[in-house]
């Protein structure tokens, strides 16, 4: 009898501070203690429901002005009712604090690392592989499908799309495949990950994938813009990989006709100069097409920017900030639709 009562009742969910019983949310802060650089603490919203289902992870701002995925999580955390949620919405919208507050792109200030190619981090690491880290024990380990956001930073320019990984695991790539049609992105780009190497780059989705759970990444927003049609993609492409997974009610209508993309080339300046695009994201540029041009500091032009394939714009620059190496754009060919 007392077996049936305890089964009977779900357990509260912890994740860092917060402690969120059936059909309650609470806010809280995954700590990273201080090791050879500062401490920080990273928010999360638990929004447990009322039934029982699986857990969800949702994380944004690894990149912390990439600001549309960070504020379509706020807003999504606001609306979410758990009394008519089944299952667990671990929500870390800011995961970046730093480079939110200090308005730098790409990397985590504190130690200059890209906070998206370090898991599963470190314990003993620099801030970034700490806060890795505690995700990895927060967050992945213990959720059962994870997205993770992001989207045109600072200076690129793009619309939207997800990522889809063909891990060659069939059981893993078939779940993964249902959340991004049902994500509903119609642009989306086939990953061939491969196994994790040593010292190389690791992104969260990757991880998450090499531990066996699915994880998929989308991005929407571009610029330090937070337009509604952006938000609005976010909020209801995750609301309805929820529908998907039976943790809310009602049907969903999968992307019919997305447009698989494969490989990507990535452009890169070889010179220092300004840029000035020529192409806007999603157009279809031909190989030798120039998708900009950069000028010197008088204003003169040096050389066009060709396109190294046909393909499709992914991103392109959006400043006239231009120094060698940086890249100005991503230009992905497209690919067969992957058999199910
Ligand atoms: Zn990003």
């Amino acid at each position: 009898m007392l077996a049936a009562c305890f089964s009977a009742y779900a357990a509260d969910v912890t994740v860092g501070t917060a402690t969120a019983r059936p059909g309650e949310k609470a806010n809280g802060f995954i700590p990273v203690v201080a090791g050879v650089d500062a401490a920080e603490n990273i928010p999360v919203i638990v929004i447990q429901g009322a039934k029982t289902g699986p857990m969800l992870a949702l994380v944004a701002g690894a990149h912390g002005t990439e600001y549309a995925s960070i504020i379509a999580l706020e807003k999504l955390a606001q609306s979410i009712d758990p009394s008519v949620l089944s299952g667990t919405l671990v929500i870390v919208p800011l995961l970046n604090l730093a480079s939110f507050q200090q308005k730098v792109p790409h990397v985590n200030p504190v130690d200059g690392k890209n906070m998206n190619r370090f898991y599963p981090g470190k314990a003993d690491g620099t801030q970034t592989e700490r806060a890795s880290w505690a995700i990895t024990k927060n967050v992945i380990e213990r959720c059962d499908y994870l997205i993770d956001y992001h989207g045109g930073d600072l200076d690129e320019n793009l619309r939207k799309y997800s990522y889809w990984a063909d891990t060659g695991n069939a059981h893993l790539d078939g779940i993964t495949r249902g959340m991004v049609l049902a994500f509903g992105l119609d642009h989306i780009i086939i990953q061939k990950p491969g196994p994790i190497t040593p010292g190389g780059p690791v992104t969260i989705t990757r991880y998450a994938q090499s531990v066996g759970k699915p994880a998929i990444a989308v991005e929407a927003g571009h610029s330090g813009t937070t337009q509604a049609e952006d938000l609005e993609a976010l909020i209801h492409g995750t609301e309805n990989v929820m529908r998907h997974l039976k943790m809310l009610a009602g049907t969903v209508t999968p992307v019919e006709h997305p447009l698989w993309i494969g490989r990507i080339s990535t452009v890169s300046a070889d010179q220092d100069g300004i840029f000035y695009p020529l192409v806007m994201p999603e157009a279809y540029v031909k190989e030798g097409m120039a998708i900009g041009y950069v000028t010197d500091y008088f204003g003169q032009k040096i050389h066009d920017v060709p396109s190294p394939v046909s393909g499709v714009v992914i991103y392109i620059g959006a400043l006239p900030s231009m120094k060698k190496g940086d890249s100005i754009g991503y230009i992905g060919e497209l690919a067969e639709e992957p058999r199910p």
